[in-house]
């Protein structure tokens, strides 16, 4: 990669306050593995308070310790380096005890949301291999009873499971190559696809953002996004890499976060949209000190400028709005020295070549608008086990297709995202895959055909809809459809509402025109 593209390492430059020799950076970025590099921080201050989940507290070096046995426990159901292990529970601080465990056995975790239904928690088993689960609550009972169905899955192991008579497991040394992560995301047809994500990758992907974003050991992350996500668990990745705390709820609320902040001497927020809709929203907002916090971070979904004011006028500041996809990690945030351009999401983080380019994948002049492609250590090398969906990715040089599109500021290179090539909702800063939800209402007898679309909405961002046309027998009641959906579809990806039309809009190639649907099921 010598000729990196020259306007995005001039970001990382001013990302990071300083000059520096880019191949370096990447290297430094992707070093080692998430094991070895929370083992290091906990080995050099095991005293120093970590997370407080709930109100169960841990310092680094206990965190450690809790990963140590929890993966000899693993080694003895038989998980060895390499395995994939579905993992599917609320957030608790045993749950991320058994996630760093995990991880600390060279395993790949399968990340499943808790609140998935049997289908969904049986395909992501069945497609991802699964050797053991790891699991809490509804989701484990519901493995349990899966796993006669499952070959490869060789038991369900609770996350609260005694682990005290086990001696932990050194962190020994995971190649940064291999898969820490498998996470599900998909493009415009089909069930969601698996998104091998190594060690590299999330590690480069969270040290851009903390370097970018000057995250230190002194800093208090105030944290109620679920762990069982990503989103929220770069935040668990960033206080085991810096070192610094975070308190934890396992459930959004808003007076929580706010006396937390004021109680804790809060310096970090991070989330989506729609907490920050909620955040503003509380009554009780103007009453609480917020004057610890210096960093609020708004991503995963686009926040409105006028939202953007709301916070600026409630918590003293307008957020700092990054960038990123499920593959491709965190790619672009607004500089943390400012100016912050509400409506924009900043510019390359560092390690990240961002371009906007037409069909052919040639870049555009700026302000164009086209398809953000991203290069560097933090995205993923293909989706796994689907070959013609990892052509259709990348372009020749390794260059990412995000599927969204957006354009370049000429006059100080920030990124607009102005649409979205893929069919993608973001509900609650939550991913819906279309698709998906249509397979599932089609299974429905009375229906022929299901078009899922995004609907603009104040408290979600966007809520799921379903056009449906009937197949000119049974009537089609909207009840009966969403009671079809209840235990087939976790709650955040089931419609809102169902409106029965006669037929889809669709041009002359017979392709459904979404954004006519939008129109057309819109109140
Ligand atoms: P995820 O895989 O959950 O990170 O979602 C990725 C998708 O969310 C991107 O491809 C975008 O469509 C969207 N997205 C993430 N961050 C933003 C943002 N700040 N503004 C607009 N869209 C965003």
């Amino acid at each position: 990669m010598s000729d990196l593209h020259e306007r995005s390492v001039a970001a990382w430059r001013r990302h990071l306050g300083c000059a520096v020799e880019p191949h370096d950076l990447i290297a430094r970025l992707s070093r080692g593995s998430l094991p070895e590099a929370f083992h290091a921080m906990a080995a050099a201050a095991p005293e120093r308070p970590a997370l407080d989940v709930d109100g169960s507290a841990r310092t680094h070096g206990e965190l450690d310790a809790a990963a140590g046995r929890f993966a000899a426990l693993l080694r003895e159901h038989g998980v060895a380096a390499g395995d994939r292990v579905l993992f599917s529970a609320p957030s608790s601080i045993a749950m991320v005890e058994a996630y760093l465990g995990v991880l600390r056995a060279g395993a790949t975790v399968v990340l499943a949301n808790p609140s998935y239904t049997r289908g969904e928690l049986h395909h992501l088993a069945s497609d991802s291999g699964a050797v053991i689960a790891v699991a809490a609550g509804q989701a484990r009972a519901i493995l349990a009873e899966l796993a006669d169905e499952l070959p490869a899955l060789q038991g369900v192991v609770d996350v609260e499971t005694a682990t005290a008579e086990f001696e932990p497991l050194a962190a020994e040394s995971v190649d940064g190559d291999q898969a820490a992560l498998l996470a599900y995301t998909s493009g415009t047809t089909g069930r969601p696809k698996a998104v091998p994500l190594t060690h590299a990758n999330v590690l480069a992907s969270i040290r851009a953002a903390m370097f970018a974003w000057r995250w230190t050991a002194g800093d208090v992350l105030v944290h109620s996004l679920p762990l069982f996500h990503q989103h929220g668990l770069s935040g668990v990745h960033a206080t085991l890499l810096s070192g610094c705390r975070a308190v934890i709820a396992g459930k959004f609320d808003p007076e929580w976060i706010c006396r937390t902040i004021a109680s804790e001497g809060g310096t970090i927020l991070l989330g989506v949209p729609a907490i920050y809709e909620r955040l503003t929203a509380w009554d009780g907002i103007g009453g609480t000190d917020l004057s610890s916090l210096r960093l609020v971070v708004s991503g995963s979904a686009p926040l409105s400028p006028a939202l953007a004011a709301r916070v600026e006028r409630t918590l003293g500041q307008i957020p700092l709005e990054r960038y990123g996809t499920t593959e491709s990690g965190l790619d672009v945030s607004n500089p943390y020295g400012g100016p912050r351009r509400p409506g924009t999401v900043g510019i390359p983080l560092p390690g990240i070549e961002m371009r906007v380019v037409g069909d052919a994948g040639d870049e555009l002049p700026d302000g164009d608008d086209g398809e953000i492609v991203v290069r560097g250590p933090q995205v993923f090398g293909g989706y796994a086990g689907d070959e013609t969906a990892v052509a259709d990715s990348f372009y020749p040089g390794g260059w990412f297709r995000t599927g969204d599109i957006g354009n370049v500021d000429p006059a100080d290179g920030y990124v607009s995202i102005t649409g979205r090539a893929k069919e993608l909702i973001i509900s609650g800063g939550m991913n819906v895959y279309p698709r998906e939800i249509e397979l599932v209402l089609e299974d429905f007898d009375p229906v022929a055909r299901a078009v899922v679309v995004g609907v603009p909405s104040e408290r979600w961002g966007e809520e799921v809809v379903a056009a449906v046309v009937g197949n000119g027998g049974e009537e089609i009641v909207e009840e009966a459809v969403l009671e079809f959906v209840r235990d087939r579809l976790a709650p955040y990806k089931r419609p809102k509402r169902v409106v029965v039309v006669e037929r889809l809009p669709t041009n002359e190639m017979g392709k459904v025109l979404r954004s006519e649907v939008v129109r057309l099921v819109e109140r």
